[in-house]
């Protein structure tokens, strides 16, 4: 008999079927037993009486995965409104009777330690809503490919491995490679710029973006999933702000319809304002500002507080950003060198992307470069990629992990990553 999911036992009512998953509940009521099975689809309650399955369920234990055939049929009382009246079942990998942590909670009262929950994550991603999670973002992704795919966009993937950081700063992990030291990427950022330079265009990039942040926040790992896009002969940095909208206005919409989801979709174009706008606004609400040209994770929230009641926007682009919080290959603007063509994206109060439009003139490079008080010999090779020609080009960096957090209302960037890594986190 080929297996039914769960979800779909609607289909299967009044037929013999074979149901395969975890035993979530077993209540035993002598002469008959309820189980709940759950698969990936959902859960199902199971109802075990004058079978050979009986006597077999005095064994069972939580969480063991089983295969078991019986009648589907409605019922209305059941939850889910389906029922499987079991013939017989097959234990196929029996749980320990004492599990590591409860993966139904109410049996166990509270919430359990979330470092704990990190510990045994194959646990606690039996969860259903914890499943959701992966499934939103797998559509999330599904949007954004198909997004750029429509765009004529060409994927590329970039090396872990560097023999320089990608960014300055001291946020890099040093490995042992060979006779020599290697990074481990902050960005893809040189590469995406190769790209262009290589007359690619149009590139996309999804994968792995590494910082040593000593740091203990909501929205920091160690090892994260990073979008990219980078495209050539734009205008501006609006021109890239533009392509961010539409991107995630099918991502966003791909994943509502693919999971029924209760999402609001955004809506083109997102509030935008300059950073020194924005810092105006926060100081008309009495936001107390450390840094004039950066904002603080307290600023971010306020910003898209006010931003929401202005406009009932979840997001909103801080634009124009002051050189001394940009990087070297920030384009500025011909009319205010003191200003970049770079823009961050902040959802409900957590920013999700850093873009901008990048220097192309290898003279203007690097003068910004030794500007900032680099050397030309520590991005030698990052030079070259424009000394044969290099059109005009911008692009952004996208926490994917940011987004599904703040999406589904989680507590921490940790919760929607499948492994997270932090400074103390290396395992499982
Ligand atoms: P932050 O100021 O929040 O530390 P950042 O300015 O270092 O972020 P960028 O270098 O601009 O971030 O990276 C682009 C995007 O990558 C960010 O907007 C964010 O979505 C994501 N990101 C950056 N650092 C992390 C991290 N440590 N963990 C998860 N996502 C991150």
């Amino acid at each position: 008999m080929e297996r039914t999911h769960i979800s779909k036992l609607k289909e299967a009512v009044g037929k013999e079927v074979l149901i395969k998953g975890f035993v979530e509940a077993i209540r035993d009521q002598g002469k008959i037993k309820f189980l709940v099975i759950r698969d990936v689809t959902g859960q199902v309650q199971v109802v075990v009486k004058d079978s050979p399955a009986l006597e077999k369920v005095e064994d069972l234990t939580l969480e063991s995965v089983i295969s078991l055939t019986g009648l589907a049929k409605e019922e209305a009382q059941a939850p889910g409104g389906f029922e499987i009246k079991a013939t017989d079942f097959e234990v196929l990998s029996k749980a320990d009777p004492e599990l590591a942590i409860p993966v139904v909670y109410e049996k166990s009262g509270g919430e359990v330690d979330v470092s704990k929950r990190f510990d045994y994550r194959w646990l606690d991603m039996r969860r259903p809503e914890k499943q959701e999670i992966l499934k939103v973002w797998t559509h999330l992704e599904k949007g954004f490919r198909e997004f750029m795919l429509s765009q004529d966009f060409i994927q590329a993937y970039s090396p872990s491995f560097m023999t320089a950081p990608s960014e300055s700063g001291s946020e890099v992990f040093e490995v042992s490679y060979f006779e020599r030291k290697a990074y481990l990427a902050q960005s893809p950022q040189f590469y995406k710029q190769m790209a262009m330079a290589a007359g690619l265009e149009k590139i996309f990039m999804i994968g792995p973006v590494y910082r040593a942040e000593p740091s203990f926040t909501t929205r920091h790992v160690t090892e994260f999933t990073g979008w990219d896009l980078e495209f050539s002969y734009i205008k501006d940095h609006y021109d890239v702000m533009s392509m961010e909208e539409d991107m995630l206005i099918a991502a966003f919409t791909e994943a509502k319809e693919a999971l029924d989801l209760d999402i609001e979709i955004p809506t083109k174009p997102f509030p935008k304002i300059t950073m020194v706008e924005a810092k105006e606004k926060l100081k008309a609400a009495g936001v107390h500002s450390a840094k004039e040209h950066d904002v603080s994770p307290e600023e971010e929230r306020e910003i898209s507080r006010i931003i929401k009641e202005e406009t009932g926007h979840d997001f909103v682009f801080l634009t124009d950003w002051h050189v001394s919080e940009r990087p070297f290959y920030h384009m500025r603007h011909e009319d205010n060198p003191q200003l970049t063509k770079s823009f961050d994206l902040i959802y409900k109060g957590v920013e999700i992307t850093t873009g901008a439009q990048r220097e192309h003139r290898l003279e203007v490079l690097k003068e910004q470069a030794l500007e900032k008080g680099m050397s030309l010999d520590s991005i030698a090779e990052y030079l070259k990629f424009f000394q044969y020609g290099c059109p005009p080009h911008g692009g952004a960096g996208i926490g994917p992990a940011r987004i599904v957090m703040k999406l589904m209302d989680l507590p921490s960037i940790k919760e929607a990553t499948f492994l997270p890594r932090d400074v103390k986190r290396l395992t499982p």
